[in-house]
């Protein structure tokens, strides 16, 4: 009982020491509906540069910080940024519908892909208390992170996976 005790200790005290977690999804064309290939991502923070790939698709492993900002830019689109925030050891599906603007940004919390709220949790920004750390593990509200510019989406859409 002891050794299994002092297992789970060193179990539990893991995350602590292993600051990765993996983002993936797909960058996709919200004007047509398509996927857009070839567009640069760039983690400000972690300092680290990848290219969406076949349909758009992306995977990286952020092995540094894992609250950061995600830039992505596309010769075409322009640039948007979107702020990450995940757990240590975390799998997270982001797919970033783009081009966006500020004002596209709807306060209603009525997601532009499903049309209802429904599955829709608000994004809080600015450094989490151990509170919002578990309501965001019980999937009530979103980290948006701890950059914050004036260009931010307020809600996530869980069926979707998209921040609008
Ligand atoms: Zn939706």
């Amino acid at each position: 009982m002891k050794a299994l005790l002092s297992l789970l200790i060193v179990w539990m005290s893991l995350p602590s020491f292993s600051q990765k977690a993996i983002v993936s999804g797909r960058i996709t064309d919200s004007t047509k509906m398509g996927t857009i290939e070839g567009a640069q991502i760039h983690f400000l923070k972690n300092d680290t540069t990848i290219m969406s790939g076949f349909r758009g698709s992306y995977r990286i492993e952020l092995k540094k910080h894992l609250s950061d900002t995600m830039v992505v830019t596309h010769w075409k689109y322009g640039s948007v940024r979107v702020p990450v925030a995940l757990l240590a050891g975390a799998m997270e599906e982001l797919n970033i519908a783009y081009p966006v603007s500020c004002k596209s940004f709807p306060k209603t919390g009525v997601c532009p892909m499903c049309h209802t709220g429904a599955n829709s949790i608000r994004i809080v920004y600015g450094m989490p208390s151990k509170e919002m750390f578990e309501k965001s593990e019980k999937g009530e509200v979103k980290l948006g992170g701890c950059v914050v510019d004036d260009c931010m989406p307020h809600y996530h859409c869980k069926t979707d996976r998209i921040d609008y």
